[in-house]
């Protein structure tokens, strides 16, 4: 015995009383089977309903493929043969006004773009429908703007079954692939289509239809939309953010675009100016220790321990120094992941791929390398005595190569 399914006559009641026909499982959960039901069970895009059986939740509502069967899933165990089912309103509600709104949306894309909707998807999060052709932003404002006039004339629904012959003189946006009796859901003068969900009584019931974003995906096209309080909640939430960014950029809500563009311009030049700046600093960074450099071995040489310091910028630092003839500089970042750059003017024979090897041993690192110019390495944790130690080690290899 299959469940009579009182939920496609109508929409509406929420309480009702049924004879408790079968006890089951599904998945590892508890399930039973009702002679009759209100609940609506997962299909056609329409996520199921949920409430309560004798004041156990009901947490899924399922078809069982093999009878077709409406499966309860419950939180726990219901007693009884007779039970009083519960159903939350708000969750049916919002799938109703969702379920029609998508109704009378996707025939407003027909008749305006001649797409057809090939996909319906209704989870908590998001509502699509998926068009087979694209469509110019102005068709999609257009479609919108008939959808809401369709809601604001407040059209009869209707869903029944008819008969063969009826089914035959009906002009259908949608013929499904179904075994059995199609069920149709009209909206007056506007739509017919065959569906199996729940929809509203009157199309002002649905509320504002509101399309949020058009993503193109492949040949298709997948419209986002709201109905009804979800539409609004979102228009509280958005109306709520540009109001802060209007007033956390001082501004009217019309000239956020242009504020956002002015910080940027702002930023930018900030960043040049920096960077110009940055430049400047090393210039005299790398002349002071030039002055101050060692020159016993007739070339000067610099070896600096740097603490915190950013890697690029010592870079630049070594690669001014050595612009300068005559010149050999070892230099060692500490921190976490400290780094170790030897490195010498084109006019100099030394090889600094041996120098940086000979200091990151002392560290136990062997990761670096470069040309014999100029050579890189490091990643491992190094103290600054760590890094005294390594360039201690670095000049002793430069003195042994000393003409
Ligand atoms: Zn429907």
């Amino acid at each position: 015995m299959t469940t009579t399914r009182l939920y496609y006559a109508d929409s509406y009641t929420t309480t009702f009383d049924a004879h408790l026909i079968e006890r089951a499982t599904y998945g590892n959960a508890p399930a039973v089977v009702l002679d009759r039901t209100y609940f609506y069970p997962t299909s056609g895009g329409q996520p199921h309903d949920t409430g309560a059986l004798n004041d156990v939740p009901v947490v899924d509502v399922v078809i069982r493929p093999d009878d077709g069967a409406v499966l309860h899933v419950v939180a726990g165990e219901v007693s009884g043969e007779t039970v009083s089912g519960q159903i939350d309103w708000t969750r049916r509600f919002d799938h109703m006004r969702h379920h029609t709104g998508q109704h009378i949306l996707s025939q407003a894309f027909v008749r305006l773009a001649r797409a057809e909707t090939v996909g319906f998807h209704l989870s908590p999060d998001s509502v699509t429908i998926d068009l087979s052709r694209a469509v110019k932003p102005a068709t999609i404002d257009a479609a919108e703007d008939l959808a809401n006039q369709v809601v604001a004339e407040n059209r009869p629904v209707r869903a029944w079954f008819p008969t063969a012959d009826e089914l035959s003189s009906l002009q259908l946006r949608k013929v499904p692939e179904v075994d059995g009796k199609l069920r149709i859901v009209a909206i007056n003068d506007f739509d017919v289509t065959a569906c199996g969900g729940t929809h509203v009584a009157h199309t002002g019931e649905v509320g504002v239809i509101k399309v949020l974003r058009v993503d193109r995906r492949g040949d298709t096209v997948r419209v986002e939309f709201r109905c009804g309080a979800r539409a609004l909640l979102d228009y509280r939430q958005k109306n709520a953010l540009m109001n802060q960014l209007a007033a956390e950029l001082t501004t009217g809500i019309e000239d956020i675009p242009a504020a956002l563009q002015r910080l940027r311009d702002e930023n930018k030049a900030l960043r040049r100016d920096l960077r110009a700046l940055q430049s400047t600093m090393i210039e005299y960074e790398a002349g002071s220790l030039w002055q101050a450099a060692d020159r016993a071995g007739g070339y000067a040489l610099i070896a600096q321990v740097f603490e915190h310091d950013d890697a690029g910028r010592v870079r630049q630092l070594v690669q001014d120094l050595i612009a300068r003839p005559g010149t050999i500089a070892v230099c060692g970042i500490a921190g976490e992941k400290a780094q170790f750059i030897a490195a010498r003017s084109d006019d100099l024979p030394h090889d600094m791929v041996a120098v940086l090897k000979r200091g990151l041993a002392v560290w136990g690192v062997d990761r670096g390398g470069g040309r014999p110019s100029f050579a890189q390495g490091g990643g491992a944790a190094a103290t600054p005595d760590d890094v005294r130690a390594a360039l201690a080690a670095a000049i002793e290899a430069i003195r042994l190569q000393d003409g």
